[in-house]
């Protein structure tokens, strides 16, 4: 592929990869003909450096570590525009959340840390209390992300006004929530990129 410097960048497909992602996402990615009606409707495909029809095109050539590494999969807020749009039933959001967890598990740098941080302290939480706790939210992201006062004035704001509740309430049937999330990866979104085998 020729970069805009004109060197040329050597890509190595990993055509096992559209097979993986099928499975996962149990989504039917080969039947997608690039009528670009995703991509016409994400409202984040203008700061995506590949948007999903992109991505979808992407999974079909096996381009596994460039799709692993970027950052639109990231930046997708699985609004699921591109979902209803696709005339061939592709549940593209579907797809993009298996390639983030792909990413995470194969241990590759994220394309947007903050994001992924996010991401996974979100995560985190609700495994832990089956529910969303902004405290606890906060207090892993600011973990993961060594930004002590980043929206320091605004949180201390929500505190104030007793927005932000600072003991978590666990809900009914929290081990079949954990249960669900067996299977989800862990691992943080290290700075230093494994590229792992996803
Ligand atoms: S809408 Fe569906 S068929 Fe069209 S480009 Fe997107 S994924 Fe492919
Ligand atoms: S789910 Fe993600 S990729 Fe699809 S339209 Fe929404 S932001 Fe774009």
């Amino acid at each position: 592929m020729a970069l805009s410097d004109g060197s040329a960048e050597i890509i190595r497909p990993d055509f096992a990869f559209l097979r993986t992602v099928e499975r996962r996402s149990g989504q039917p990615v080969r039947s997608c003909f690039r009528c670009l009606k995703c991509t016409a409707g994400c409202p984040l495909a203008v700061e995506m450096d590949y948007p999903p029809d992109r991505m979808i095109r992407m999974v079909q050539l096996g381009l596994k570590e460039k799709l692993l590494r970027s950052r639109g999969i990231w930046l997708c807020t699985s609004c699921v525009a591109c979902s209803d749009r696709c005339p061939n039933g592709i549940d593209v959001a579907a797809v993009v959340d298996c390639l983030r967890q792909m990413s995470l598990a194969g241990g590759y740098a994220a394309g947007e840390p903050q994001v992924a941080a996010f991401h996974l302290s979100f995560l985190d939480v609700v495994r832990r209390f089956g529910r969303l706790h902004e405290a606890s939210l906060i207090g892993l992201l600011k973990l993961r992300t060594r930004d002590w006062l980043g929206d320091l004035g605004a949180g201390l704001g929500l505190l104030v006004r007793g927005k932000i509740p600072l003991l978590p309430r666990r809900v009914r049937g929290g081990e079949q929530v954990e249960k669900l999330f067996r299977s989800v990866p862990r691992r943080n979104p290290e700075p230093s990129d494994k590229g792992g085998t996803g």
